[in-house]
């Protein structure tokens, strides 16, 4: 069987941002990385990582002082190099889905809800007359478990968590072969996290030739719905496993992933001492070096990054040599 192409393929991006006096900020350097169809990969890592300038550049979104290198291919389309005018009539909204990190900012607020999702039902699905825009706005805000009766509501009038699940349903219209997610679960309680993260993964499981990208911070989130995790630090993807052996046994191959699982509340509770870099002054090694228990004079050096992990001493892929690991 000849293996499908990926929905989408980055292969060594990275963004600067040129700040005034000739300063430049390293917001991500060099990611690699697939989304194959039918694929959920969250990309994680704590706030300020890289992890949503990563998503912005992948839908054109950066600012005027943020500079490009790499390729992020959708299909026969670069991302990076596509013009505005292409990545707004064709890309955002119908190839990339987005749910917002801050909805807020991305409803519109003279207008109701319901006003949006038919409008978006309208442009998006050829959908046409009022009773059946009507019935597929209804349908759309089900999807995202939005209540029927706030739907005449403006963007001011919602919760948190209602706005972040009017912007999912607004994600969902349009059925794109790929849905980024970024930072979805923000301002919901477990149970709707659950119920949101379900719907987004129901997404991919409805249609083998989707595929989703899930921005967050929310572990508990990742384990539920990816099969594939990505780990960000400082701007470079520090790790990308299975998600089952990511969560379960061996566990994580990096100092800085095994951290932010023990932080759980759930496990060791222990949190990661120290702060990341700046990305505007990072070291010439290992910009986790400051912080990690592994560290030794090679961490002086930038590890590579080998395909499933960059750390010169990472923790062992297999079953059994992680166990003897941990107990040394
Ligand atoms: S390269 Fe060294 S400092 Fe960096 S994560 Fe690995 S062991 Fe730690």
């Amino acid at each position: 069987m000849t293996e499908r192409p990926p929905v989408l393929s980055v292969r060594g991006l990275s963004v600067r941002f040129l700040l005034p006096g000739g300063r430049r900020v390293a917001a991500v350097t060099d990611a690699h990385f697939d989304v194959a169809p039918g694929e959920c990969l969250a990309l994680i890592g704590e706030s300020g990582c890289g992890k949503s300038v990563l998503a912005s550049a992948l839908l054109g979104l950066l600012p005027a002082n943020a500079r490009t290198a790499g390729q992020a291919r959708l299909g026969d389309l670069d991302l990076l190099t596509a013009d505005e005018r292409t990545l707004a009539r064709t890309v955002r909204g119908r190839r990339i889905g987005l749910v917002p990190q801050s909805p807020a900012a991305h409803l519109t607020p003279v207008r109701t809800i319901r006003s949006q999702l038919e409008e978006t039902v309208a442009e998006l699905t050829g959908v046409r007359g009022r009773t059946a825009l009507r019935a597929a706005a209804e349908q759309a805000a089900a999807r995202a478990e939005f209540p029927a009766g706030h739907l005449d509501r403006y963007p001011h009038e919602l919760s948190g968590g209602l706005a972040q699940r009017a912007a999912t349903a607004l994600a969902l219209v349009g059925d794109a072969p790929l849905l980024l997610a970024d930072e979805p679960t923000t301002g919901l309680d477990r149970d709707l996290v659950d119920r949101t993260v379900d719907e987004l993964r129901r997404h991919v499981d409805t249609d083998g030739d989707r595929a989703l990208l899930m921005i967050t911070h929310d572990l508990a989130a990742a384990e539920r719905i990816a099969d594939r995790v990505a780990v960000m630090y400082a701007g470079r993807i520090v790790e990308l496993a299975d998600a089952t052996a990511f969560f379960g046994t061996p566990g994580p191959r990096h100092p800085y992933s095994r951290g932010l699982l023990e932080a759980l509340p759930d496990r060791a509770f222990t949190p990661i001492p120290g702060l990341p870099p700046e990305l505007g002054d990072l070291p010439d090694g290992c910009a986790f070096a400051a912080r990690c228990p592994r560290a030794t004079g090679a961490c002086t050096a930038l590890p590579p990054f080998t395909g499933s992990v960059a750390c010169h001493h990472p923790a062992p892929a297999d079953r059994a040599a992680a166990t003897e690991d941990i107990r040394a």
